[in-house]
């Protein structure tokens, strides 16, 4: 009932804000801030799946020709980081668009858009998962939550050390492993393999970068296991695409630590984006660089607003 009566003042004040043409002004005074779109999946035919990082298909493809419509720069992230490091002036209203995880439906639903509207991305992988059956562990503990199998809170996998979380999934998967529910909504989770990754390559318009190795958080992890996910994911990376960029997995600011930041530096990864709601600077710490989530629940009047950096 609270959620439903914001959402109703939340979405009353974003129109009124359009009504004065708000985001018109925003995008020129924030002309030289970036805006960093953080996507996930893309889902056709289940808007009911109600995970906010699956984004219905009718609403990406909205939101893709307002980008268009609008004029906005849609900039390739490694043109916005050789341009920061330039020193050249950015172009006016840039927009970068990113997307995390690695799911097949990026390939299958978001990248033919992409590619017609002529509109570039990157997408970061979790390079051991990709090309195998494994789902994320985050989208099993959602499955397996939705289908009431979890005696924990989804949120406390999150600050769990591995070990234990993977004990307990590894029950899960044995106790739902022939489950019809579960298996159906399976493949909406799938991961893309290497033959897709290569061709969105070649087009030109989509870029890649590194995720980790199995989206482990990072602050969570002993030295060894750190190097492993970041080194192993970033020389992966790197046999596709230079220079390697690194998106940190879950990105909150409790999700990764300086050890991290420092390993990122000396596998010579350019620039690293959280999941930190906001705008960027020209002259933004590479390796903070933050990002606005785009959700299931993101209005046509809050991604205008958002765009335009009048709302972060
Ligand atoms: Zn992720």
């Amino acid at each position: 009932m609270v959620d439903t009566m914001k959402m109703v003042v939340k979405s009353a004040l974003f129109q009124t804000l359009l009504m004065v043409s708000i985001e018109k002004v925003f995008g020129v005074i924030n002309g030289k801030m970036v805006v960093i779109l953080m996507y996930h999946g893309v889902i056709e035919d289940r808007a009911d799946l109600s995970c906010w990082w699956q984004l219905p298909y009718k609403n990406f493809v909205w939101q893709m020709c307002y980008l268009k419509e609008e004029n906005y720069n849609v900039i390739h992230l490694k043109d916005l980081i050789r341009i920061m490091n330039s020193g050249e002036s950015l172009p006016d209203r840039c927009v970068v668009l990113t997307f995390d995880d690695g799911y097949e439906n990026n390939f299958t639903l978001a990248y033919p858009l992409l590619r017609a509207l002529k509109l570039p991305a990157t997408i970061f992988l979790t390079t051991d998962l990709i090309g195998t059956d494994t789902l994320l562990w985050s989208d099993e503990v959602f499955l397996y939550s939705s289908l009431n199998g979890l005696a924990e809170d989804p949120n406390s996998f999150k600050n769990m050390p591995s070990t234990k979380k993977n004990e307990i999934l590894s029950h899960l998967r044995a106790r739902f492993k022939a489950d019809a529910a579960l298996l159906d909504t399976h493949k909406y989770f799938k991961l893309l393999n290497w033959q897709q990754v290569d061709e969105m390559k070649a087009s030109g318009w989509i870029d890649f970068g590194a995720h980790s190795c199995t989206h482990e958080i990072l602050s969570q992890l002993d030295e060894p296991t750190l190097c492993y996910e970041i080194k192993n994911s970033c020389s992966r990376i790197g046999q596709l695409s230079k220079p390697v960029f690194f998106a940190f997995p879950n990105g909150r600011t409790e999700d990764y630590d300086a050890r991290a930041i420092e390993l990122l530096r000396e596998s010579g990864v350019a620039c690293a984006l959280t999941a930190q709601r906001g705008l960027n600077s020209y002259n933004q710490d590479p390796f903070d660089m933050k990002r606005i989530a785009i959700g299931n629940k993101t209005s046509q009047a809050e991604f205008k607003l958002l765009c335009s950096g009048a709302i972060e």
